[in-house]
């Protein structure tokens, strides 16, 4: 199984995920002239991706969804919930591309299961990919670890989690209060605390990496996400449990390196 972050935070969000030569994009929150160019740094080639999941309707997610769909003529799935609200936004496709999709699906050889997300979206999604043998957990965009998050993403391979601002960064700088009121919200997203708090609890001894993802580019930094998530991982009595996992930072703009899982 391998996995990229090809652009991460409020300007714009996809991954890449995949297994052998089949592949498929979580979200599409940039152009598509963007997104080609971002995917050619991963030696990946549109014509392998085979289809675009959305994780939520929120346009940093979404924004090139419809002209990719069309260019490489791939289907998008989504819930109908998130259908219904993203109908008029992502342009004309053709029905066989609007797929509705429930809990659990089946796509590119991968199993892949919704994890409903915390957000003041519509509807919104973490997912928890299953390969042959491997497992991957995505969350971004959840103001709190819900229930559902809890279950479902103890013990994956790998993760790419949302970290996406330091509280007191957040508080004590420029953002109007209401804006500061909804990121810091139930509904709004998750803190490095929040998000290494988590991780004590979901790393297993089978975990290999973590990327942090959606960092907030005013109220964090990659260095104050690292040390922070990496402080308090430090301090977990459950350490030795995780003390090989690798974790790095998705980088806002530019593709991450391709991580190849191993077994
Ligand atoms: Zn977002
Ligand atoms: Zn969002």
């Amino acid at each position: 199984m391998h996995l990229a972050t090809l652009a991460s935070g409020s300007s714009g969000n996809a991954i890449l995920i995949g297994e052998e030569n089949r592949n498929l994009l979580v979200d599409c929150g940039i152009t598509v002239k963007r997104l080609l160019a971002n995917l050619s740094m991963v030696n990946t080639s549109p014509l392998q991706i085979e289809g675009i999941i959305i994780t939520h309707e929120h346009m940093d997610h979404i924004k090139g969804v419809g002209a990719l769909a069309r260019k490489l003529n791939i289907p998008v799935y989504a819930t109908q919930g998130l259908w219904d609200v993203m109908e008029g936004i992502l342009g004309y496709l053709k029905p066989e591309q609007q797929i509705r999709v429930q809990k659990d699906i089946c796509l590119a050889g991968m199993k892949i299961r919704l994890i409903p997300t915390s957000h003041d979206s519509k509807e919104s999604y973490g997912l928890k990919v299953t390969g042959k043998s491997l497992t991957l957990g995505i969350a971004t965009d959840s103001g709190m670890i819900t229930e559902e998050m809890h279950r479902n993403l103890q013990g994956c391979d790998a993760y790419v989690v949302e970290a996406n601002h330091d509280l007191q960064k957040l508080m004590h700088g420029k953002y109007p209060w209401y804006l500061k009121k909804r990121i810091s919200s139930n509904y709004g997203h998750l803190s490095n605390v929040q998000l290494a708090e988590a991780l004590c609890e979901w790393l297993m001894e089978n975990s290999q990496k973590v990327v942090l993802a959606h960092l907030s580019e005013e109220n964090n930094t990659p260095e104050l996400a690292l040390s922070t998530v990496l402080g308090i991982l430090r301090k977990s009595q459950a350490r030795n449990r995780f003390e090989r996992v690798k974790i790095r930072v998705a980088p806002r703009h530019y593709p991450d390196e391709l991580i190849v899982l191993r077994e």
